[in-house]
């Protein structure tokens, strides 16, 4: 296994319910390092960006919409195996799936207000992460 880095977003509905820190702590806990992290609003266009990938999905409208509607926390997770890592430590997509002490089993609303991001590939990831995030923002 080798370091990786990969993309997570803390999303609305956990913003919403002050859940940052909680979640920070479930990724710090797992061994992710924040080796960048930022609270920022998305446009409508940059959340239709972000998830380009899944515009033919019929959940793209809403979902472009509730990523916009509040803040987000932005971050960029470090560690070995980060990638598959973080998506253990996030739990399923669908939180009524997800194992017990994963972010999405303790704090998701739903299957679209679910509480968190994580790229799910290195391909994705570094995409991701270039996305909201120089080289220089980044600090190991
Ligand atoms: P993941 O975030 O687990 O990688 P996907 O990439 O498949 O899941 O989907 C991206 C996001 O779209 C999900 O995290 C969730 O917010 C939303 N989403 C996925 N599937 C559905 C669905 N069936 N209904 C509503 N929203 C969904
Ligand atoms: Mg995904």
């Amino acid at each position: 296994m080798a370091v990786e880095r990969t993309l997570s977003i803390i999303k609305p509905d956990a913003t919403r319910r002050n859940l940052t820190g909680k979640i920070n702590a479930c990724l710090e806990d797992a061994g992710l390092g924040i080796v960048a992290q930022k609270r920022i609003r998305l446009t409508r266009e940059r959340a239709e960006g972000f998830y380009a990938v899944h515009k033919e999905r019929p959940f793209f409208n809403d979902l472009c919409d509730f990523m916009s509607s509040g803040p987000v926390v932005v971050q960029v997770l470090e560690g070995e195996d980060a990638i598959a890592k973080n998506r253990r430590v996030m739990g399923a997509t669908n939180p009524e799936e997800a194992d017990e002490g994963t972010i999405r089993k303790q704090f998701a609303e739903n299957i679209e207000a679910n509480s968190v991001h994580g790229s799910d590939s290195r391909e994705n990831a570094a995409f991701e992460i270039a996305y909201f995030f120089d080289d220089s923002e980044i600090v190991g």
